[in-house]
């Protein structure tokens, strides 16, 4: 039997898929030639493994979240979903057709998809005001060219990102604005051609914590009113709980879990799933955290083989170095690439009695409620560490 792709649910109305993509970067080493060196020894040249094999589908009225931390591979997937960089293999599907990498198809793409940034302060140029910046696409996709037509649409744009009233903004540059007004600016200069997909790389993070709610409420409102499918990335698992329909958890550059929001954060199937919501901040958790993290990321050179999280797993097992875990069910819609999943490895606790006695230690921890955990009773979002669900 074939083994479950890892990947987001399939929504109904899927707009944006990557298959089977990856991007690998050359090493260029300090000596030069020494790549022609390798290649006559009959040794691959060495590569940084970016991203590696994944598939994520988009749909219509969806918020994805993309959960890992620094260096997993989130920003480097969703440049490539934008067109930013090229795939090394693996390919792109926008409406279910194959992307082609014809002129016509580049010119065409960012009308379709659109990318927000992390930085609003570096986003915009801090010597042209909002009208400006919003009258870009506009003109470049001949949408309106000046006068009435493209003061009016200036207008709706703002106050579809909730710049009211819209003349108050037009003329008000960069640095008269809040950091989450400059990323509602940058969110409209993005909406302006009317785009199907909107990517969101961290598109709170760098902006005061008061203001991240009303950003992260209106990525939520596009989703219902325009039917926007939105890929939001973040290393801030809560974050993702509250906003997401569904979440895809990476590490060095592999999806490891991707399920609905609350199951992947309710019952975490995967130990780095579980590590990232240890560390999730949860001002209701009594207990210490269960899951400490130990190491850190592995090469992306030379990466580990098997399982990738294993050098800092507790689990870890003679299997996970020798296969790549393939994605097991873990309930519905929900998969986990780990060995824990396969039959007769279910039960962390069962596990820690066989395996090392880290591992024990660990999953007589686990005994105790985990932080990322419902209780059985509990409804839904009501203990998500550090936030609710939105709706
Ligand atoms: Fe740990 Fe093995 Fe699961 Fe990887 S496959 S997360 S090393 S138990």
């Amino acid at each position: 039997m074939t083994a479950p792709t890892l990947k987001t649910l399939d929504a109904t109305a899927t707009v944006l898929e990557a298959r089977g993509v990856s991007k690998h970067y050359p090493l260029h080493g300090s000596v030069p030639g020494a790549d022609r060196g390798l290649a006559r020894l009959g040794r691959p040249a060495p590569v940084v493994h970016a991203v590696d094999d994944v598939s994520l589908s988009l749909g219509a009225g969806q918020i994805t979240a993309l959960v890992g931390e620094s260096g997993s591979g989130k920003s480097t997937l969703a440049r490539m979903l934008a067109r930013l960089t090229t795939p090394t293999s693996g390919d792109l599907l926008l409406n279910g057709q194959v992307v082609r990498n014809t002129r016509r198809r580049r010119l065409d793409y960012p009308k379709s998809v659109q990318m927000v940034l992390q930085d609003p302060f570096a986003s915009l140029n801090p010597i042209h005001d909002v009208y400006y910046h919003v009258s870009r696409p506009f003109k470049v996709n001949g949408m309106a060219r000046s006068g009435a037509d493209l003061d009016e649409k200036i207008a709706s744009v703002l106050e579809r990102v909730a710049l009211t009233p819209a003349d108050l903004f037009m003329r008000k540059y960069p640095h008269e604005l809040s950091g989450g007004q400059r990323q509602r600016v940058a969110i409209a200069r993005a909406l302006a051609v009317e785009p199907r997909v909107l990517l969101a790389d961290e598109p709170v993070s760098m902006l005061d914590v008061s203001i991240r709610l009303g950003v992260l409420n209106l990525l939520a409102d596009l989703r219902e009113r325009e039917q926007l499918a939105i890929l939001y990335i973040t290393h801030d698992i809560a974050s993702a709980r509250y906003l997401a329909d569904t979440i895809v958890v990476m590490y060095a550059g592999q999806v490891v879990e991707s399920g609905p929001a609350v199951q992947v954060t309710d019952s975490p199937s995967h130990p780095y799933t579980q590590l990232l919501l240890s560390a999730a901040p949860d001002p209701e958790r009594a207990e210490p955290v269960t899951l400490r993290g130990a190491g850190s990321p592995p090469s992306a050179v030379a990466p580990p083989s098997g399982c990738r999280f294993r050098l800092r797993c507790p689990y870890a097992m003679a299997i996970c170095a020798d296969e790549k875990p393939p994605a097991f069910p873990a309930g519905d819609g929900h998969l986990s690439a780990c060995w824990l999943l396969k039959e007769g490895h279910k039960s962390s606790a069962a596990l820690g009695q066989s395996i090392t006695p880290g591992a024990a230690a660990i999953a007589s921890a686990e005994a105790t409620p985990h932080p990322g955990r419902r209780s059985a009773g509990s409804r839904a979002g009501e203990d998500m560490p550090g936030t609710k669900k939105r709706r």
